[in-house]
């Protein structure tokens, strides 16, 4: 049987639960009415390869999570390529991050997916890794608040900066605490970005949002002219935003100077450019 173009019967059944082979047969629906358990380790395996084939992640970086039910999570091992994972390889944890199942170590950003699904009832996939245009953005102190796209704007609102705290303690998860609530995808300074949504599949999805984001951010600082949407245009698009979410399981919380920043450096050019 294939999925997602891997076959299912590559699958470690035995290592899927301490052994009890019966939570590997789970049909799609059997919990909540979403997918097995054994179609998430699939999913989570086809998203690391993605994340590693795209340039998101080098070597052993980055970790991917599920929500398997309201009292497990499904999570990427620590020091391993997520690019190169077996189904097998992931670490069922309690929602206090004890290893319940799994023979590896479980990442050691457990910390950051913890905090999410504590804070975010909604959220059932977490994706965090380091693609480098947007980490440029986040190695530089700049967040990629700035309503340059409109796409972007109703995917995502904004893409705030949470302050630097040293990977794998407590002070990550205090940096990000305040943003979690209200936005779907965070740049860490000095390290990545996360993202996070109703599905795997989405939380990546919003990865490739925000990469792609920064390069056009990226491109439109080189060629100096940078013409953020006016606040008409983005309050417009905000509403689009809030009736795509009208369901009230997506962030959806505008800073009030979003794009301001921005807007006052192209008027600061623009007249310094008068001058010349
Ligand atoms: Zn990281």
């Amino acid at each position: 049987m294939f999925q997602n173009g891997i076959h299912f019967t590559n699958l470690d059944a035995g290592l899927c639960c301490n052994g009890h082979k019966t939570c590997c047969t789970m049909t799609p629906g059997a919990w909540g009415g979403m997918a097995s358990e054994r179609q998430h380790r699939l999913a989570i395996v086809e998203f690391g390869r993605l994340l590693h084939g795209n340039g998101f992640v080098a070597a052993t970086d980055g970790n991917l999570s599920v929500r398997l039910d309201p009292h497990r999570l499904l999570v990427t091992p620590t020091y391993m390529s997520k690019g190169r994972m077996k189904p097998s390889d992931l670490v069922i944890v309690d929602t206090k991050g004890n290893r319940l199942a799994g023979k590896r170590n479980v990442s050691s950003e457990i910390g950051m997916h913890l905090l999410i699904y504590r804070l975010r009832p909604d959220v059932q996939g977490i994706v965090h890794a380091h693609p480098p245009t947007a980490t440029g953005f986040a190695a530089s102190g700049l967040d990629l608040n700035q309503p340059l796209v409109c796409e972007v704007v109703v995917g995502l609102g904004e893409i705030p900066l949470a302050r630097y705290g040293t990977p794998g303690t407590p002070e990550l998860a205090e940096a990000l605490e305040p943003l979690v609530p209200s936005h779907d995808a965070i740049l860490m300074a000095n390290h990545g970005v996360v993202t996070y949504g109703s599905t795997l599949e989405n939380a990546y999805m919003k990865m490739e949002t925000v990469e792609h984001f920064a390069h056009i951010a990226l491109v439109t600082h080189l060629l100096g002219r940078a013409q953020p949407l006016g606040e008409k245009e983005v309050e417009k698009l905000w509403a689009v935003r809030h009736r795509y979410n009208s369901g009230g399981k997506c962030a959806s919380t505008r800073t009030p100077d979003a794009g301001q920043d921005l807007r006052e450096e192209a008027e600061r050019k623009e007249i310094a450019g008068s001058r010349r």
